[in-house]
């Protein structure tokens, strides 16, 4: 058949002066993990519905795929990209030294580690959903995002390193869960997505149904009349503006950008901004001899997670601290290797660590920069000393060296927001005045507006984040579908 229109990019792009003439059903704001993951199941479930879908993403498609599915990239050549194509995150210095901001389609999904834990179960349990409705979201996510505890399999390092963990008395260490797809191909089904990021969605999504999606677009107000949302103010590069019609917004543009623009519009809930939570971040490196693990080497993957006792998670990677992937760099014969410790802190959420909008600071389209104020309490910095003092007492009963570094010692702590898992800032919970949304993500007081990104999550746990906020996302998505 011969085409009468053409695609002129690899994914369908609709105008913004062809999506103001529509009214949608959902317009999600954002495309990284929480946006991703919330039209994904808005598409699986309104497969054959006449519902109207749009999105809109502030950045451009500068990759089609997770950086690591790309033969080009090696971990060297991936970091020096990400950190042109991202930039550190303004307002945030001192306070928040670490912090960096990406704009694209796919958002930091692009670039993350794809290691995939779940909270620990004492953590859900102090938030508004049940374990059980947790545990469903979960399994649903990590389908859809092909989490497995398999990448490391058959790798001695991580073998032998397991074992000896669980005789010193860590039964509860694993290897580290991975959204990874590694199911082998039967009859030339193609696999170019290897590694998953909210390009996955994207794809899935766009494989069950049509939706509506501008890039370089960036929504700047929600526009709500007496209490209920009716759509996103949108502006072009050119800085044309373009109102679009929506019953329902779902803002999934970070924890950084979706409070930011709720202030913007003037929706103040006295949560919205607060409570921002990250991990505090310590690291050191080790080395163990080569001699110690016969063939297959592989690569080293290994989580303590936190417990109820133990406000801390613990990674090991290697065979070589900065190559840890196995994918596509040439790989050195080593005589020892070099094992990465990462440990991740509890940060309590507290309502004194926020964002503010900056009025005297407009960007260039004349939104109020934000102002991050953040610090670790005294609780936080118990647990730094903790997580230290752990990752000085494994390494040593591991049989891993620790290297010191040039005027620091062996073990540091990375300044705060290095770790992309903010979150925090719209947390859900039951109560308007310790919370920016209720159980299912609807901000208190406006009603079909939605939050779905790392800003929902009640508190930050030791884990890392993404696949929860996926999980909420899809259990957002879900809510908005039985409300229609
Ligand atoms: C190098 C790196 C490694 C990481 N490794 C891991 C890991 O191993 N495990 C883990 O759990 N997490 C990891 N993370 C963190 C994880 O990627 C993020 O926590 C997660 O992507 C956050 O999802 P989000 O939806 O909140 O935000 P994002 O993924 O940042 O998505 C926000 C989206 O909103 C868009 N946007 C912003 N403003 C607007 C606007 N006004 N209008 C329209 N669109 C807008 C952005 O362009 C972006 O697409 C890593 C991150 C990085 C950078």
């Amino acid at each position: 058949m011969i085409p009468t229109d053409y695609l002129t990019h690899w994914i369908p792009l609709t105008s913004l002066e062809n999506m103001a003439e529509t009214e949608y059903d959902v317009l999600i704001a954002g495309t990284g993990m929480g946006g991703g993951a919330v039209l994904w199941r808005l598409c699986e479930q309104w497969k054959n519905s006449g519902k109207r879908i749009g999105v809109i993403e502030r950045g451009g498609p500068i990759l089609p795929a997770q950086a690591r599915n790309l033969p080009m990239m090696d971990n060297e050549r991936l970091d020096r990209f990400f950190y042109d194509v991202s930039k550190p995150l303004p307002g945030s210095f001192p306070a928040y030294a670490g912090g960096r901001q990406l704009f694209a389609l796919g958002g930091r999904t692009l670039f993350w580690n794809m290691i995939s834990p779940r909270m620990s179960l004492s953590e859900i349990a102090g938030w508004p959903v049940s374990l059980e409705e947790m545990d469903a979201y979960y399994y649903i996510a990590e389908e859809a995002m092909n989490v497995t505890h398999n990448y490391t399999q058959g790798s001695s390092l991580t073998e032998i390193l397991l074992g000896r963990l669980h005789r010193i008395g860590f039964p509860e260490a694993m290897a580290v869960p991975m959204a990874v797809d590694l199911q082998p191909r039967i009859y030339a089904e193609p696999d170019s997505d290897v590694f998953f990021s909210s390009m996955g969605f994207l794809a899935q999504a766009l494989n069950r149904r049509p939706f509506d999606l501008a890039v370089r677009a960036r929504v700047v107000q929600v526009l709500v009349d007496k209490g209920k949302v009716t759509g996103v103010q949108v502006m072009s590069p050119d800085r044309k503006i373009y109102n679009l019609k929506a019953k329902n917004v779902v803002l999934s543009a970070s924890t950084f950008e979706t409070p930011r623009l709720l202030l913007h519009s003037g929706i103040h809930g006295r949560a919205i901004g607060h409570y921002l939570t990250n991990h505090s971040s310590i690291r050191a490196t080790g080395r163990i001899s080569r001699a110690e693990f016969p063939e297959v080497l592989g690569t080293l993957g290994i989580l303590m997670p936190g417990t109820a006792e133990r406000h801390y998670q613990i990674q090991l990677r290697g065979p070589d601290s900065y190559d840890w992937y196995q994918t596509y760099q040439e790989k050195r014969l080593m005589e020892e290797l070099e094992i990465l410790f990462l440990a991740y802190g509890r940060v309590e959420s507290r309502f004194e660590n926020m964002i503010t909008l900056d009025s005297n600071r407009k960007d260039e389209y004349g939104v109020p920069e934000i102002r991050v104020h953040f610090s670790y309490s005294d609780t936080d910095q118990a647990v730094i000393l903790q997580a230290m003092a752990a990752v000085n007492h494994l390494s040593s009963a591991l049989g891993i060296t620790l290297i010191p570094r040039v005027g620091q010692s062996a073990i540091y702590l990375m300044p705060p927001g290095d770790l992309h898992h903010d979150s925090g800032t719209c947390r859900m919970g039951g109560d308007p005045a310790t919370s920016a949304t209720d159980r299912y993500g609807q901000i208190h007081g406006v009603s079909g507006l939605y939050i779905a990104d790392n800003s929902v999550l009640p508190s930050v746990g030791t884990a890392n984040v993404a696949l929860t906020t996926a999980a909420l996302a899809i259990r957002t998505a879900d809510y908005i579908i039985r409300q229609e």
